[in-house]
């Protein structure tokens, strides 16, 4: 395949290849309804989904509604959460949550970016979460690994998450946009690795800006005589210089050069 010219055009590549290589995706926390999963999804700062996975059942199981939370104790919380890690500043955020969902939002979740980001403990990411996964809407939630491949592929070159988001918006249709994120977020995990990626087993090399270019920096970076200098300079033994010892019968050795 030629390596597609600009952003949009590479983005589509991406997308096209990342669907054949990734099939079915789908959030990895578990969830029945909206409620849930923005719940998991607070959880899940900071900790693994797995470990998130742990604790929900016996959470919905005692809170199985939003007003069930919200008139919830935070002890009884706090206990039932706090293998997920931060557990008091979680609970906070998700009793908090839920008391707004109920107070001003009927009791439902509510579906709108502008309206999600007011809750507590909801940023733009997992407010994107629930959008896309929970409500089928478009929504692109921009986590490490998507803001890290984003700008690989050059399809960024912005460091900020809803700069990335924004760019990435302007690249992917909206009813794609959620499943692109959880593609680029399995790619990252599998494939794509922050420190060393696997571009010789990646199958968007062949669209990539990037692909390859971590190898050939870490040679470059390995061959740099400056790099090689101070290696050795640091690591040399101290030799001490000792003049030999003057035979009776030997000619006088010059003076040791003050300079040198
Ligand atoms: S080619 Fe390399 S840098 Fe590009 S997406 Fe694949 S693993 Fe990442």
């Amino acid at each position: 395949m030629a390596r597609p010219r600009g952003a949009k055009a590479r983005a589509d590549a991406v997308r096209r290849l990342l669907v054949e290589e990734y099939p079915e995706v789908c959030c990895a926390l578990d969830h029945r309804n909206p409620y849930e999963l923005l719940t998991a999804t607070i959880l899940s700062a900071q900790t693994t989904d797995v470990r998130v996975n742990m604790v929900t059942p016996a959470l919905f199981a005692r809170y199985p509604t939003p007003s069930d939370l919200a008139a919830a104790d935070p002890a009884d919380v706090e206990e039932i959460i706090k293998s997920t890690g931060f557990f008091r500043a979680k609970t906070r955020s998700i009793i908090g949550m839920a008391q707004a969902v109920e107070s001003r939002f009927g009791g439902e979740v509510p579906s709108a970016l502008e309206d999600l980001v007011t809750l507590p403990g909801t940023g733009r990411k997992t407010g994107n979460v629930v959008r896309a996964v929970a409500f089928g809407l478009p929504g692109l939630p921009v986590d490490t690994h998507v803001g890290r491949l984003s700008r690989r592929l050059k399809l960024t070159t912005e460091d900020d998450p809803v700069k990335v988001e924004l760019d990435l918006n302007g690249l992917v249709p909206p009813e794609e946009r959620g499943d692109f994120s959880l593609r680029l977020i399995e790619h990252g995990r599998r494939v794509c690795f922050a420190r060393s990626p696997n571009c010789a087993g990646c199958v968007l090399a062949e669209v990539c800006p990037s692909a390859f270019t971590f190898e050939r920096a870490a040679k470059t970076k390995a061959v740099n005589p400056a790099n090689v200098k101070k290696t050795a300079t640091k690591k040399a033994p101290v030799k001490k210089v000792v003049a030999p010892r003057q035979r009776p019968d030997a000619a006088p050795t010059a003076p040791l050069d003050p300079g040198g």
